[in-house]
């Protein structure tokens, strides 16, 4: 995931905040210990690199899990071609709860991790652990699928997961080579999926992307294009943060043009999805760590994967199976 436009602070879309009522329903608490635990899973499997071993143990192991807690998982294998000419050998996984309810909603993070640490000072053609940037969003996902499964409440609406392949080999900004797609060369496994969705003519009610939700002091602020794209999605999960007491994590400020997976979903398979995603208010846009090799378990804050874990879950509660 990349910064790609000036950060600006919109003061109107502040104004436009509107509080959400939403039914008063049973949501089951998020186990912050049990998301990160996942998240030290995947970065004990070494870093996720497409065409390692470490990436392939990986995607099994996620696979494993979500059949476990009675997911339905699709693997959709396909080959990138990096802004360096690299094939990967890649695979979208997607895994689907109540596959036979009409109203869907998508959720979305990345399960491969950078091949390169080049915001760093030392070893920068070395993959990094991608603690945050990758296994964060990932860890939050498993235990929500899991939480759903263990929980005697249930959801209405049907919810797909896609774990996106090939997020991160994006050129680094030294690069000279000319661009591959629309995304820096980042973002090939969600375009692929946006362009070649699991079930033909697939859509959801809207989406929710997870990407960096687990750094100590995490700032969740929205992007221009999530906001365009899907606005009362990003006013209702912002204000569920809130209502829940997260505020000093879900700060309603937008922070600028970014370019992550649920660009290629909005653009390409015209779904509403919006990103949850750690943007600071300072030059360097993420979090410290971001692309070094500081994204490692230290920086893994469990209250900051309750906070993401916890609102996502009631929003998924909290909706109703009616298309409004
Ligand atoms: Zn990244």
């Amino acid at each position: 995931m990349i910064w790609s436009l000036l950060a600006c602070q919109s003061e109107s879309n502040k104004q436009e905040a509107a509080v959400v009522e939403t039914p008063s329903v049973q949501v089951p608490l998020f186990q912050a210990d049990s998301a990160y635990a996942y998240v030290a899973k995947q970065v004990a499997f070494g870093p996720r690199v497409p065409n390692s071993k470490a990436h392939r143990q990986t995607g099994d192991w996620i696979i494993q899990q979500l059949k476990a807690w009675g997911w339905e998982v699709q693997e959709q294998p396909f080959t990138a071609v990096t802004y360096d000419g690299v094939k990967l050998k890649s695979r979208n996984i997607i895994a689907s709860y109540q596959p036979q309810v009409a109203k869907r909603i998508l959720l979305g993070a990345h399960w491969d991790t950078r091949p390169m640490a080049d915001k760093d000072v030392a070893r920068v053609n070395e993959a990094i652990d991608g603690a945050n940037d990758g296994g964060s969003g990932v860890g939050v996902l498993l235990e929500i699928a899991r939480s759903i499964q263990a929980s005697s409440v249930k959801p209405q609406v049907g919810i797909d997961m896609i774990f996106f392949d090939a997020e991160d080999w994006g050129a680094p900004s030294s690069s000279t080579a000319p661009p591959i797609n629309a995304y820096g060369g980042y973002c090939l496994g969600s375009d692929y999926w946006a362009k070649n969705p699991h079930k033909p003519g697939y859509s959801a009610y809207f989406g929710i992307l997870l990407d960096m939700v687990g750094a100590k002091g995490a700032q969740f602020r929205y992007d221009t294009e999530s906001m365009q794209a899907a606005p009362s999605v990003v006013r209702r999960v912002w204000d569920k943060g809130a209502s829940l007491g997260f505020g000093r994590y879900f700060i309603f400020e937008e922070a600028g043009g970014l370019i992550d997976d649920h660009i290629p979903v909005i653009r390409e398979a015209k779904i509403p999805m919006i990103d949850i995603i750690d943007l600071r208010k300072n030059d360097k846009f993420f979090f410290d760590e971001h692309h070094t090799h500081g994204d490692s378990m230290p920086v893994i804050d469990k209250s900051t994967l309750q906070a993401v874990g916890q609102t996502v879950l009631a929003i998924l509660f909290e909706e109703t199976a009616e298309v409004s």
